[in-house]
């Protein structure tokens, strides 16, 4: 008999987000024409911006036409996005070169694919509360994942200490929002190349990064050519999350057992792939064009002001958070020491707002609860008002 891959067998149900529908289900058959205010979930909410429409017209456009009519594009990404990509970086001093660009359909697609380039013996640290597809793309794999646990104590900013030959970091984090200093990420740089890891560096929320002294890629820190990986995406910075595409940067220097990691991706991706749509390509490009930069802008400030009316709320209540100034979301500790579970069910039925538990990322998460910035404005005011009014009863 075939036997299947058995490492499914040990994934945990995705319990986060079906209990969280479930019991707005429940709430909402229980009363009827009540509204919820949905501070809860992690996906974008505005549409895409003007100049990215534009473009994935023409690019439909393009494709009707003898002349101007595309096939299958190269396997690592069209050379004029994969340009675009490592131009972003060297405006900012950042020396990469188009074609350690790999241009991809997302971030979670390749935190997964990725995997493919590492003998599956290997050990993976994963630093905790995360984002769950990290821990079940290595459970499926049959990797020894190492738990890394941030608290309070240290900011949800975890420092090395136990070696581990890949190693996942998310800064601007989610769910905490916290964000690595430059200090804080050589640290681990350092501590991946003594040790021959390498470090996934996850950078999908780096476009909400504003006090310029932290740093937005981890090639900003020196000696991250020999050790990491960086994925990239559309989706939190363009609002791509449904029209999905990202990017990969891999160092042409990257080796081990003098084995290419930038090669083996080239021979991957035309093994496994035929490329990425013409079009998404052409709409991703206009996001790197003067009008996109400055009209993804204007969205990103909706979600930062959304943050800002949270934060406010916090404060005026005095509970600790990381997280809403560099970051979409905002990672608080309950109140009165609650757990998770009953902080999200207080809030649905006294106040009819809609949050994340923690728990829901790791055991970490128990006592903390995250709210992101991605919901509309006037719901967001009005979730905020009522969070405070709240706070001040607990
Ligand atoms: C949303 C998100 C991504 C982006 O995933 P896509 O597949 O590109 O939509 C990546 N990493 C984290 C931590 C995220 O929250």
């Amino acid at each position: 008999m075939i036997k299947p891959n058995m490492h499914y067998a040990e994934l945990k149900d995705a319990y986060l987000f079906y209990n969280i529908a479930q019991k707005t289900k429940r709430y909402l058959e229980e009363h009827p024409g009540q509204r919820l205010l949905r501070l809860g979930i992690g996906d974008v909410s505005l549409p895409l911006c003007p100049a990215v429409i534009k473009a994935l017209h023409e690019a439909v456009e393009d494709q009707s036409q003898q002349e101007r009519f595309h096939g299958y594009m190269p396997e690592p990404g069209a050379p004029f996005l994969r340009h675009d990509v490592a131009e972003y970086y060297r405006k900012r001093n950042i020396d990469i070169t188009d074609d350690e660009v790999f241009i991809s359909s997302g971030a979670s697609d390749e935190l997964g694919d990725i995997l493919d380039l590492f003998d599956s013996n290997g050990s993976s640290l994963i630093m905790e509360p995360a984002y769950p597809a990290y821990v079940d793309a290595n459970v499926i794999e049959g990797r020894r994942i190492i738990h890394v646990p941030s608290s309070r104590e240290n900011s949800f900013i975890p420092m090395p200490d136990e070696p581990a030959d890949l190693i996942y970091l998310c800064s601007p984090n989610n769910p905490t929002g916290a964000v690595f200093t430059k200090e804080q990420l050589k640290v681990w740089v350092d501590f991946a190349n003594e040790h021959d890891s390498v470090i996934l560096f996850d950078a999908a929320y780096e476009a909400f990064i504003e006090d310029p002294s932290l740093p937005r890629s981890i090639f900003e820190i020196d000696g991250a050519r020999t050790c990491a990986i960086e994925i990239c995406s559309l989706s939190k910075t363009a609002g791509f999350t449904g029209t999905r595409l990202g990017y990969t940067i891999i160092p042409t220097q990257l080796e081990r057992y003098d084995m290419s990691l930038h090669d083996m991706w080239i021979r991957n991706r035309t093994t496994k792939t035929n490329g990425i749509s013409y079009i998404l390509q052409k709409g991703g490009a206009a996001v790197f064009s003067e009008e996109g930069q400055r009209q993804i802008q204007e969205n990103l400030h909706v979600y930062k002001n959304n943050a800002k009316v949270i934060m406010k709320a916090l404060d005026e209540a005095d509970i600790w958070y990381t997280g809403g100034k560099n970051a979409p979301y905002i990672w608080m500790e309950c109140p009165n020491n609650m757990d998770s579970w009953t902080f999200f069910d207080t809030l649905l039925n006294e106040i009819q707002v809609v949050g994340t538990p923690g728990s829901g990322f790791g055991s970490c998460g128990e006592k903390y609860f995250r709210f992101s910035s991605f919901g509309n404005p006037e719901d967001t005011q009005e979730a905020a008002t009522r969070l405070a009014t709240l706070l001040k009863r607990l």
